[in-house]
């Protein structure tokens, strides 16, 4: 197995993990630091948490529409719901398929639990090979199929049908990956309960949170109740509950966030569009793929101006010679789009 890389910590601009990075390097409201604070403050740190989180789930609904039908789970980010769910569905030898390239933290964790993991890959253009898909589904008969939507690291949002034909060939769980709805604008929750072998995945971190580690699982409570026997009963801290309480008490700050950096994405795919030797790749995330005659050059290029985004040849074949660049603010994008220029030209 290879660990999930992580940069070490970067001084000048960072565009590598699709942080917001509105919030850098401070909370913008005096009213809103005060508050968390002083809930902080009255947090009872001697005791464990509520498991069942029931205030921060109240909120979580109300701010982000989750139907009362629904059970949702909470975990430390979505990485460690990632962990429980196959924990839940493949442990010792229970087959998963994923799409490739997509998101890598799904074939480790399948490995750990000594689950089969069978990756299926995407056209050449990142689009769904749905017939490949679906052939190796009924192949395989997996327990557990992911889907990200929109995809990581390519951006772009299979189709519905073809995600709905993929969810009825499918003789168990599909999850889908939600951790950029707040950009796409679209999600599976309003049909949801349509699907009775599909499972919602959703995190914060995409949105502002990302050091708070807050992802959640929603489904219908037959699912929710299965992946509580695995997760551990005290897995969301106090802080943890109780910053994402007041943070969802002022989503419009990071919702404002989430609409600038879909500006800015389309700003950088324009940009780049328009630049020699540049292909960038439609998204409906805070990221733009793009493939560059040498990404490795680039890269470095961009390094040593100060400005750190994602290399992501060694992901993957398709990958080749392809960056993925965060879309963070308009003074960090203009700062990546002048680099960017000199580079290609
Ligand atoms: C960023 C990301 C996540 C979120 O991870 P967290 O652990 O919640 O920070 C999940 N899935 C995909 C596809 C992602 O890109």
């Amino acid at each position: 197995m290879k660990a999930y890389p992580v940069a070490p910590p970067w001084q000048g601009i960072k565009l590598e993990l699709m942080e917001d990075t509105h919030l850098d390097p401070h909370l913008p409201a005096p009213e809103l630091r005060r508050e968390l604070g002083e809930r902080i403050a009255e947090a009872a740190f001697n005791r464990y948490p509520n498991p069942a989180a029931p205030a921060l789930k109240d909120m979580m609904r109300k701010t982000l529409g989750i139907d009362a039908k629904y059970e949702i789970m909470l975990g430390a980010g979505s990485d460690e719901v990632i962990t429980i769910i196959s924990q839940a569905t493949i442990a010792g030898g229970g087959t998963v398929v994923s799409l490739e390239p997509s998101f890598s933290v799904f074939k480790n964790a399948a490995t750990a639990v000594a689950g089969r993991y069978v990756g299926v890959s995407l056209n050449a253009d990142f689009t769904l090979n749905v017939d490949a898909l679906i052939a190796t589904i009924e192949r395989e008969q997996p327990k557990l199929v992911w889907i990200v939507y929109p995809n990581n690291p390519t951006g772009n949002l299979f189709p519905d049908a073809d995600i709905e034909r993929v969810i009825k060939a499918a003789p168990g769980l599909v999850v889908i990956d939600e951790a950029y709805e707040a950009f796409a604008g679209r999600s599976w929750l309003p049909r949801l309960s349509e699907f009775p072998n599909v499972v919602l995945m959703r995190t914060l971190s995409k949105i502002g949170l990302a050091g708070i580690r807050l992802g959640y699982a929603i489904g219908a409570p037959e699912w929710i109740n299965e992946f509580n026997k695995v997760r551990g009963p005290f897995n969301v801290g106090v802080l943890q509950q109780v910053a994402t309480e007041v943070m969802l008490k002022h989503f419009h700050v990071l919702k404002s966030h989430a609409n600038l950096m879909v500006q800015e994405r389309d700003r950088l795919f324009n940009a780049l569009k328009a630049m020699p030797d540049v292909t960038p790749f439609p998204s409906a995330a805070n990221f733009v793929l793009a493939r560059f005659a040498d990404s490795a050059a680039v890269f470095e290029a961009l390094k040593s101006r100060g400005i750190l985004v994602r290399n992501l040849y060694a992901l993957h074949p398709l990958m080749q010679n392809t960056l993925r660049l965060s879309a963070g603010t308009p003074d960090e994008n203009r700062q990546l789009i002048d680099a960017l220029k000199e580079l290609t030209n």
